[in-house]
């Protein structure tokens, strides 16, 4: 019998807990029993989080504002969360940011866009869970224990097809920007790359890649992604717990520097 997922004295720590998959994780995590310290850089709890913390015994989440573009903010997370809630044993690194529009609210020419809207996604994005892991999951490698789960996205492995945005009323026609792929396959090889180091030490890394989540799309938008979904949908929240709580608890003890597509086939085009 494969073991039952139970993180009851763990401590899991996620980043990006204000937004949409934050909240996802941080449910998923203190329902299976672990206490959870949740990173942002923003101090306001959005209605997601506030709906699973008040489903939950407060105690056991500990909110820090931390920016993960700051290595030094983020030694002092560090220190906030040995002092108040213990030892890290579970990483989410979930902190991201898609490219920003340009200032005419539409998508960027290629050839037009700017080094800070490129380098600003790569920072938080990629260098954001290198510095993450560079402050948290070295303390884990130390303890000798520890599971680290990056979330990525299926665009650091395919290119988003431009179709997918034909319909949208803009001038020059939306062009998602290259930089959220580059910076979610850079994840992909940190994840390889740490898996390797700290195997040794008993830590694990892996990517969990979600695709396309159910939200605030148009209606023209998500009828042409679910056509091109096998699973003929986007991904609900809901999907994406089992695949966490696999990668974060002993069920996938013998699994790492691995990337798990949750995409409902997507990527099988
Ligand atoms: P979101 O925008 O709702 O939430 C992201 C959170 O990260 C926000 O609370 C934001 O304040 C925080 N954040 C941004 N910059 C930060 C920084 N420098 N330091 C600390 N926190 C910071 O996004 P989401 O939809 O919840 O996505 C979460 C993760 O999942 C991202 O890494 C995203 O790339 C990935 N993902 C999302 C989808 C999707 O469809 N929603 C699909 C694939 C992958």
């Amino acid at each position: 019998m494969p073991a039952a997922i139970d993180l009851t004295g763990s401590v899991a720590v996620v980043t990006g807990v204000c937004g949409r998959l934050g909240a996802v994780w941080v449910d998923a995590l203190l329902g299976a029993g672990a206490d959870v310290v949740g990173l942002d850089v923003r101090d306001t709890v959005g209605p997601e989080l506030r709906a699973v913390l008040d489903a939950h015994d407060p105690k056991r989440f500990l909110p820090l504002v931390a920016d993960v573009t700051d290595t030094a903010g983020l030694r002092r997370a560090l220190d906030a969360c040995l002092e108040r809630a213990g030892e890290p044993a579970v990483l989410v690194n979930n902190a991201g940011i898609d490219s920003p529009p340009s200032a005419e609210g539409t998508g960027w020419r290629f050839e037009d866009i700017p080094d800070e809207v490129s380098g600003g996604v790569l920072d938080v994005n990629a260098q954001g869970t290198l510095r993450m892991c560079q402050v948290f999951g070295s303390r884990m490698a130390r303890n000798g224990r520890g599971s680290i789960v990056n979330i990525g996205s299926m665009y650091g492995g395919l290119a988003p097809d431009p179709r997918m945005y034909e319909h949208l009323p803009v001038d020059p026609p939306f062009l998602k920007p290259p930089a959220y792929g580059m910076s979610k396959a850079g994840v992909a090889a940190l994840t390889r790359y740490l898996a390797a180091l700290w195997g040794p030490a008993g830590v694990r890394v892996n990517t969990l890649s979600p695709g396309g989540v159910l939200g605030a799309q148009d209606p023209v938008f998500r009828e042409k992604f679910d056509a091109k979904v096998p699973l003929r949908r986007m991904a609900r929240p809901e999907d994406l717990t089992g695949p966490l709580l696999f990668l974060a608890s002993d069920l996938s003890r013998y699994v790492t520097g691995t990337e798990l597509a949750v995409d409902g086939g997507f990527g099988c085009w």
